[in-house]
């Protein structure tokens, strides 16, 4: 049983059963889910979170479909560290990382499709689709097989090899399509209309965003109960960075944390930067880009929920950075060399926004900040290959080594 009573625009707060709809019939707005906060308050203590299974499941009061019947194959539950050697480098003592690379596909995408595809088989569907950049047909294919559902999952055709491996090894229809993610999104938006599927981010996407709340939740409930001061999130649609607050408002409804004051920050890649171009226009209204980065699951160039995130940085005394991708590739050596974490171009893009906001005085180094780290590094090799030490090959022999070693330190103390 959930808590979980209707759908709801957001835009002209007409309400909507729960069903799989996405926009509002009367004004096309997105619609959203909606709680019965009085019975979560009732019913729901940090004692009874505590006690539940160590992954986003123990959050299920806030979630909008049953979790006995959940397709669950272990997301959430993520690490969260204190990045005290990242920090000393960026002069920022209080800064965190939430460490969402470890979920079964590596990569956030696990808490989205967890509830999705969750809804999506209860709600009767038998196939399971989405619109791509990469992660979320990994997601998809891998929660379906599990699920004993199929899957149909479309990409763009540029793709990092692990990427399209990371979808093919849990037997989808994997199709590539010729275009860039904005193409694969508007072939699904209107394949949706004709395919009873489950499109987990078309017309399933009220119950896909709710998933991405529970980063806010653990977030909370690790820090101790109590939001952070200072968030700093990946933008490609603006789903994650919108509803991470959600998660941080919503539990202060429930009355287990005190009102949230939480700045949320954005990071986008100087080569797909709608929201962050805006941003520092001034405008309330991104305009849409045609994506060229190496960012690839940031490339969104027409993002769903820009306008949202817009006004979250607005509301919320946020700031907004883009980095270029030799940025990125930096930002995924410094948080490898720094604090042990191999993440892909996304986490590159994050940390690289990190530092930029800290040098710009946009963070304030008293903040307790998280910087959420959404993807596996493995996945995006080509990203890193050439920007990396090559390593010593020896023969197996004490004195190969040792000339290899020793030619080594004296090239080092030579540059
Ligand atoms: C999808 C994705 C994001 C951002 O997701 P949105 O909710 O669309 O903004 C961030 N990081 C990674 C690694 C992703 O795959
Ligand atoms: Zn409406």
């Amino acid at each position: 049983m959930s808590f979980a009573t209707n759908l709801r625009c957001r835009e002209c707060h007409r309400e909507y059963p729960l069903t799989a709809t996405h926009v509002c019939e009367f004004c096309f707005g997105p619609v959203e889910v909606t709680y019965d906060y009085d019975g979560i308050r009732k019913t729901v203590t940090r004692e009874r979170i505590a006690a539940g299974p160590a992954s986003l499941w123990r959050y299920k009061d806030f979630l909008p479909c049953g979790a006995a019947t959940a397709i669950d194959i272990g997301a959430g539950f993520t690490p969260l560290i204190h990045a005290k050697n990242l920090g000393r480098a960026l002069g920022l003592p209080n800064l965190y990382i939430k460490n969402d690379t470890v979920n079964p596909t590596w990569s956030f995408k696990d808490r989205v499709v967890a509830v999705a595809s969750s809804r999506a088989r209860e709600l009767g569907y038998e196939k399971l689709a989405c619109a791509s950049t990469g992660n979320l047909a990994n997601s998809v294919s891998a929660h379906a097989a599990a699920g004993g559902m199929e899957a149909v999952v479309f990409i763009p055709n540029d793709l990092e090899a692990g990427k399209v491996v990371g979808s093919s090894i849990y037997g989808p229809t994997l199709v590539k399509v010729r275009g860039n993610y904005d193409a694969v999104n508007r072939l699904c938006a209107e394949l949706a209309g004709s395919y009873n599927w489950g499109f987990v981010n078309v017309n399933v996407r009220p119950y896909y965003s709710e998933g991405s709340k529970t980063l806010g939740f653990e977030v909370a409930e690790q820090l101790g109960w109590r939001a952070p001061d200072h968030c700093v999130v990946p933008i490609a649609s603006g789903s994650l960075f919108v509803k991470i607050r959600k998660g941080f408002d919503e539990l202060a409804k429930a009355g287990l944390i005190d009102a949230p004051k939480t700045r949320m920050s954005g990071a986008q890649a100087t080569g797909c930067s709608p929201v962050a171009t805006a941003w520092s226009e001034g405008s309330m209204n991104f305009r849409p880009q045609r994506p060229n980065t190496i960012a690839k699951s940031l490339a969104i160039g027409n993002p769903a929920d820009g306008y949202y995130s817009l006004v979250q940085l607005r509301d919320t005394n946020g700031a907004c950075a883009m980095v270029t991708d030799e940025e990125i590739v930096a930002g995924m050596k410094l948080l490898a060399e720094t604090e042990g974490i191999f993440a892909e171009t996304a986490g590159g893009v994050t940390v690289a926004s990190v530092k930029q906001l800290a040098e710009q005085g946009r963070i304030d180094p008293g903040e307790l900040t998280v910087a959420f780290i959404t993807g596996a590094g493995f996945k995006t090799l080509e990203a890193v290959t050439g920007a990396l030490k090559t390593p010593l090959e020896v023969d197996a022999t004490v004195e190969s080594f040792e000339a290899a070693y020793t030619a080594l330190h004296a090239a080092e103390a030579a540059a």
